[in-house]
């Protein structure tokens, strides 16, 4: 069975920006099932020889958190259903929002591994201010930049190594 990685988190914390970078040098997948798949981005990548399905979720990337009820959560549910892993992306400079609270919540019912990412973490000094994310009760987050990709092997080798 292949291994789906899906890429959650409300909009403009920088999900797309690193779905295009996993993607590097790859054709994205234009699924055929509509309707099911629409607002949906589908790509394969690999890390280390290994494959693996990316999804960027967000078609409700409309620039406020107003939609959440409807949107964030069915993209939410799908994620959970589909992916094998879950990366959920914050990001340091709006910090933590009521809706991160709200998607971790809803995230935390499934059995799935969901990885904490703070995005946007695009130099040292954004690291200290990081730290308020561990409000949300968890033991662990990883700092990136999807921008210059800074942080993103890391989480790809524990990703690749749970699956
Ligand atoms: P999405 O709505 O979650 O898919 O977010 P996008 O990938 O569209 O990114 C939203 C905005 O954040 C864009 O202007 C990106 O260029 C910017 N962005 C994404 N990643 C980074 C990052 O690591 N650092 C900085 N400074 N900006 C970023
Ligand atoms: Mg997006």
């Amino acid at each position: 069975m292949s291994n789906i990685v899906a890429i959650v988190g409300r909009p403009n914390v920088g999900k797309s920006t690193l779905f295009n970078r996993l993607l590097e040098r790859r054709e994205a997948i234009v699924d055929s099932i509509a309707g099911v798949t629409r607002d949906r981005h589908y790509g394969k990548s690999d890390w280390n020889g290994v494959d693996f399905t990316v999804i960027d979720t967000g078609g409700y990337d409309v620039g406020t958190d107003d939609i959440f009820e409807e949107e964030i959560r069915k993209q939410v549910q799908l994620a959970v259903e589909e992916a094998t892993s879950i990366i959920f992306m914050m990001n340091v400079e709006e910090g933590l929002t009521d809706t991160d609270y709200e998607i971790y919540r809803l995230l935390r019912r499934s059995n799935k591994p969901i990885y904490i990412v703070i995005n946007k973490v695009d130099s040292a000094k954004e690291e200290l201010p990081a730290t308020e994310f561990y409000q949300l009760g968890i033991d662990k987050y990883y700092t990136i930049s999807s921008a210059t990709g800074s942080g993103t092997g890391e989480i790809l080798d524990d990703i690749v190594r749970d699956f």
